[in-house]
Formats: C-alpha cells, sequence, structure tokens
C-alpha cells in the first residue's frame, strides 16, 4: 500500500472518529434534557396518581363508617323497651353477619331522656340486651352536650375539637312527634368505633387495597390527629423515626364530617329532611406538601377530616424516587454511549492490526521470495554450467557442488523454518520430551550456526555455571529456539565482534528454573521495535533496510517454544553496549529425571 493511500486511510479513520464522538456527544446531550422531561412528566404521575388513590382510600374509610353508623339510624324511636331492645339486637346481629369489619363498632348505647333524666342503656354485645348502665368514663363532654339540647340551651362549641385520644363517638338522633305535632329529638343511639381495631385492621388493609404493591407497601403511612399532630394515631413502620407527616408526598383527611361530643348530628327540625343522621358527603382533602412554591413542612389539609393520614415514599419522597430512576437512566444511557465508543475504538484498533498483519504478510511473501529466489538463482547457474560442462577442471567441479549444497541447504531452513511456524500455529510444538542437558542443547545450537558466525567474526563466549539442572522437553525445538537467538545475535550483532552465551540457575532458586542468555553488542533494538519484534512476521527497520536475510518468523517462533515448554523470552537493549535475550525455562522434575533414568517405567 503507497505512502499516501496510508496516509488517506489514517486521515479517514481520524475524521470518522471525530464524527462519531460529536454524534454521540450530542445524543448524550439531548438523552440527559429528555430523561429530565421523562422525570418530571413521571414525577407529576405519581403524584396524580397518588392523590387519587388517596381519595378513593378516603372515600373507602368514611363509607365504613357510614355503614357503622347507619346500622342505628332510622326509626328507633319507639316508647316500647321491648320492641327497641329486639330492634337492637336484630340491627347488631345483622350488621355482624354482613360486614366485612364487623370488628369496628366496639358499643353501642341507646339514650332516652325520661322524666327530666337521661337514661343510659348499655348494649350487651353479645346477648343483644339493652342494659341501664352508668354512663362510661370520657362520654361526659357527649352527655353534657346532648342535656343541652334536651334542656333547648345552646351547644358550647370546644374550640379545637375533641381530645387527640377521645372516644369515637357517632351519636344518631332518633325522632319523635313534639309540641303542635313537630319532629323532636326523642333519644340517640350512641356507636363507639374501636380505635384499635382501624389500627390493625382496617387502615392496613385500606392502605394495601390502594397503595400497595402486592402485599408490600411501598410507603411509610401515618395517620395523626389534626388539633394534634404530635398524637400519632397509626404507623406503619413504628421502627422508622421519621415522621411521614413531616415529609409527606400528599395527605389525606380521615374522618370527614366529624365524630363525638361537637358533632352532634342536626335532625330534621332544622329542615334537612329525613332522619338526617349521615356524616355530609364531602370529598376527602390533601394537598401535597412538596407543591411548588410551597416551603417543605408538615402538609396542608385545609379543613377537613378529624385524622390526617400522610404518606411518604420510602425512597425519602416521590421525588427521591424519581431522582434514582432518572440517574439510573442516565448511567445507562452514558453506559451505552461509552460502549459505543469503546465499540468503535476496539473496531479501529482491530481494523488497524489486520490492516498491519496483511502488510507484514506481504513484506513476509516478498522476502521470502528473496530469500528463494538467491540460492535458487546460484543453483541454476552452477548446475548450468556444470551440465553445460562449462566447468571440467574436478577442483572447481567439487566447489561448485558444494556451492550447490549448501544454498539446498538455505533452501531447505527457510522451508523448515515456515513449516515449523503452520506447525507452532497449529498448537504443534512439541513433539517428544527428555530431560536434556544446556550444555550439549547450546553447543548443537552454535554449532548450527557456525556459518555465520564465521561470516560475523564474532567471538563466542559460552560459559554453562556448574550444577546447572537438566531440562525437560522437546530437544530438536529447543535447540531451533535457541539457534534462532544465536544466529540473530551472529546477523544483527556482528558490529559488535563479540557474542555472550551463558547458562545457570534462576537468581530465584525456589523457582527452579534455568536461565539462559544470548548477547550481543551490536547496534541493538530501538525502543519502539522492542515490543514488536515476537510478532510473526515483523522485521527490523534496518534489516529491512540493509537487506538482511530473514523471515521475520525466527523470534516469534523461539517464542512460541520457550512458552509452550512452560518458559518465558524477554529481551533488554542498551543500542550500541549490550542486546541480550533471556530465556528462562523449568528444570526437569525430578519425577521425569527418575522416570528417564529408569527404562522399564519409560516404556
Ligand atoms: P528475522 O531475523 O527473520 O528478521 P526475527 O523474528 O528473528 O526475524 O527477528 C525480528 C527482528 O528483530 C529482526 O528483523 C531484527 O530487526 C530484530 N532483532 C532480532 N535479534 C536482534 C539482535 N540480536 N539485535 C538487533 N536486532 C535484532
Amino acid at each position: 500500500m503507497s505512502v499516501d493511500s496510508n496516509r488517506r486511510h489514517s486521515l479517514l479513520s481520524w475524521v470518522f472518529v471525530v464524527v462519531l464522538v460529536v454524534l454521540c456527544a450530542t445524543l448524550g446531550a439531548i438523552q440527559y434534557v429528555w430523561i429530565g422531561q421523562v422525570s418530571r412528566a413521571e414525577h407529576e404521575r405519581l403524584q396524580g396518581s397518588l392523590r387519587s388513590n388517596l381519595q378513593r382510600l378516603s372515600e373507602d374509610f368514611n363509607a365504613e363508617i357510614r355503614a357503622a353508623s347507619a346500622v342505628f339510624s332510622g326509626d328507633l324511636s319507639t316508647t316500647d323497651d321491648m320492641e327497641r331492645e329486639s330492634e337492637y339486637a336484630t340491627r347488631l346481629a345483622r350488621w355482624r353477619s354482613t360486614s366485612r369489619n364487623a370488628g369496628l363498632i366496639r358499643r353501642v348505647a341507646s339514650v332516652i331522656p325520661e322524666k327530666g333524666n337521661l337514661v343510659f342503656r348499655n348494649l350487651d354485645m353479645e346477648s343483644g340486651a339493652l342494659v341501664k348502665a352508668e354512663w362510661p368514663a370520657g362520654w361526659s363532654d357527649l352527655r353534657d352536650r346532648i342535656t343541652a339540647r334536651v334542656q333547648g340551651v345552646a351547644v358550647r362549641q370546644e374550640f379545637g375539637g375533641p381530645a387527640p385520644d377521645a372516644p369515637l363517638l357517632i351519636d344518631i338522633p332518633h325522632f319523635g312527634r313534639g309540641e303542635f305535632d313537630s319532629p323532636r329529638e326523642s333519644g340517640w343511639t350512641i356507636v363507639e368505633l374501636d380505635r384499635d381495631y382501624m389500627g390493625s385492621n382496617l387502615i392496613p388493609q385500606l392502605l394495601l387495597r390502594h397503595l400497595g404493591d402486592g402485599d408490600k407497601l411501598d410507603y411509610h403511612v401515618e395517620v395523626v390527629a389534626r388539633n394534634s399532630p404530635d398524637t400519632v394515631i397509626y404507623d406503619s413502620d413504628p421502627g422508622n423515626h421519621s415522621r411521614a407527616t413531616l415529609h409527606a408526598d400528599a395527605s389525606v383527611g380521615l374522618f370527614e364530617g366529624g365524630f363525638g361530643p361537637g358533632f352532634i348530628r342536626r335532625g330534621p327540625e332544622r329542615g334537612r329532611g329525613g332522619p338526617g343522621n349521615r356524616p355530609p358527603r364531602r370529598g376527602p382533602s390533601f394537598e401535597n406538601g412538596r407543591g411548588p412554591g410551597r416551603p417543605p413542612g408538615p402538609p396542608n389539609n385545609g379543613d377537613r377530616g378529624r385524622w390526617i393520614l400522610s404518606v411518604q415514599h420510602r425512597a425519602g419522597s416521590l421525588e427521591a424516587l424519581v431522582e434514582q430512576s432518572r440517574v439510573r437512566n442516565l448511567a445507562i444511557t452514558g453506559g451505552i454511549l461509552l460502549l459505543t465508543l469503546a465499540a468503535v475504538g476496539a473496531l479501529m484498533q482491530f481494523t488497524r492490526r489486520s490492516h498491519r498483519l496483511s502488510e507484514l504478510q506481504m513484506e513476509f511473501v516478498a522476502s521470502v521470495s528473496h530469500e528463494l529466489r538467491t540460492p535458487l538463482a546460484v543453483i541454476r547457474t552452477a548446475s548450468h554450467n556444470l551440465s553445460a560442462r562449462l566447468i571440467n577442471n574436478p577442483n572447481q567441479v567439487q566447489r561448485y557442488g558444494a556451492l550447490i549444497e549448501e544454498q539446498s541447504e538455505k533452501l531447505t531452513d527457510i522451508m523448515d523454518r515456515v513449516l515449523l511456524f503452520s506447525n507452532a500455529k497449529a498448537g504443534r510444538v512439541i513433539h517428544s520430551q527428555e530431560p536434556i542437558g544446556v550444555d550439549l542443547l547450546l553447543e548443537e545450537a552454535v554449532a548450527a550456526c557456525a556459518k555465520q558466525i564465521e561470516e560475523s567474526r564474532c567471538v563466542v563466549e559460552k560459559t554453562v555455571a556448574p550444577g546447572t539442572p537438566l531440562i525437560f522437553g522437546d530437544p530438536t525445538a529447543l535447540k531451533h529456539a535457541l539457534l534462532n537467538l544465536i544466529c540473530n545475535a551472529a546477523k544483527y550483532g556482528a558490529a559488535g565482534g563479540w557474542i555472550g552465551i551463558s547458562a545457570g540457575p534462576a537468581a530465584d532458586p525456589k523457582s527452579a528454573m534455568v536461565e539462559i542468555r544470548v548477547s550481543d553488542r551490536g547496534p541493538g533494538i530501538p525502543d519502539s521495535e522492542r515490543g514488536q519484534i515476537f510478532d510473526a512476521f515483523y522485521r527490523g527497520k534496518v534489516a529491512v533496510a540493509d537487506q538482511i536475510h530473514g523471515t521475520g518468523l525466527g523470534l516469534s517462533l523461539v517464542k512460541r517454544i520457550v512458552q509452550a515448554h512452560g518458559g518465558t523470552v524477554v529481551v533488554r537493549s542498551e543500542p550500541g553496549k549490550l542486546t541480550e535475550f533471556v530465556v528462562t525455562i523449568p528444570a526437569a522434575p525430578a519425577e521425569k529425571l527418575n522416570e528417564f533414568a529408569d527404562p522399564v517405567n519409560r516404556g
């Protein structure tokens, strides 16, 4: 590939990268804005759905209370005690058999004004009998108010409503005929609701129905008395010390219409028509305590409902929940964009590598052809001269024969190397293994390089430390690896005039390794090439420029052979001073030595 086309290719790659980065950044910015808008919309949706769920919850709660009061509404104004008692018993039995929340009614009483006194009768919840009794403690406010109504005096208005722990009383007036046949209050049924039942059954039931996710609740819920927010009536997480009332996402009023002292229902004489003992139907009130423009703090629930039910999402707030999912979405989007960039980066890297590899292979083909052409040309010329009888002198014939032999050996060597490389690539590096003495191995490798060493005129200094352990491996493969290093030292380090070959146990005796060093004092390997010389087909710039014979396969084979034996090969080079290849190979294990010492076991 020409230099111009290379440059164009690299410029195009960079333009592609820049366009991609700009695209990713734009996409990231658009996603950021879009995720923000989606989060705001999601927050509003959640808030809206929470409000309507709370509204339905409040309606259901109030409906349950209305159902409990409806049991004893209607005509109970009879003066016949037996008739009244049987009516109460019938209604109680009907309530018990039909209501899902029969436990909601704790106590029922009848109050009848007789001869200036208010006669209090308790309904026995077991037998259904109306039994005369004293007014229960805590009902005195209600008694005072009913007395005031009977006497026709003004009802004292209690400031701030009933005490938070006052009994939950529903007073249902019954009407008889007074002077001039006008309807007048002739008695009352008082229903006391069970606060404990509400906390343990009714409220949890309604919460699961309206806010539950399966059988779990994603909200911390608190019910407090409106006139005393510190009095917690119900807490879904008693262990959670954060106050849902103070950090509510939304709230709703319960007990709309009011109950108990101060809330005696008006009768038909006030012109409302009918018994008039139903709590007024009004929609529940709620308000988001965190609405825009509102300071943080307890939510304002309007003025409806004796109790306030407040909910706070377990994530801290709906806002925090939405923020969590916004951050998650941003992280995922950012991750995807980064992944895209990384994938493109990796793709470019792979492309560049495969480009480089194909370049190297082209160079390899060129250098192998070159390597083959020279000996072939020599062989062709020599054989032509011989066959054309141009050479008759026996000495010359012998010289030509030797030349042909030498060049054929070169050809064989190149072919062997290519073959070995293809075997090594297929994982066939080691054929047979045996314990080998390093000294002998080095001797054979030096002998195999004798020609190159002679041509380089280098002095060879070989030392093998006494006590160097045997190694265990394929002698042919290992010899090939070492002769490659020695021949390279002669080929590339000839200018130094010296080749050092040494072997001995590795510095760390515990490692049980043998270290073999092949050094030269030639021009060395530049830093920029040191990382690539072990790659297949790679040839150094000087090797190519000076047309030094080679295929670029030698060091890649060395590395494969050494690694197949469980060893490593590294290079150190101080150009002009010392270039040193260090091969480290495991010493032969004792059991292998024993096995080879005993020929019976070896078989
Ligand atoms: P080849 O010798 O066929 O080029 P190798 O794989 O044996 O292939 O070596 C790869 C490259 O490493 C060589 O082209 C050369 O640039 C460099 N090299 C190897 N040994 C030496 C050395 N002793 N001194 C300097 N350069 C070396």
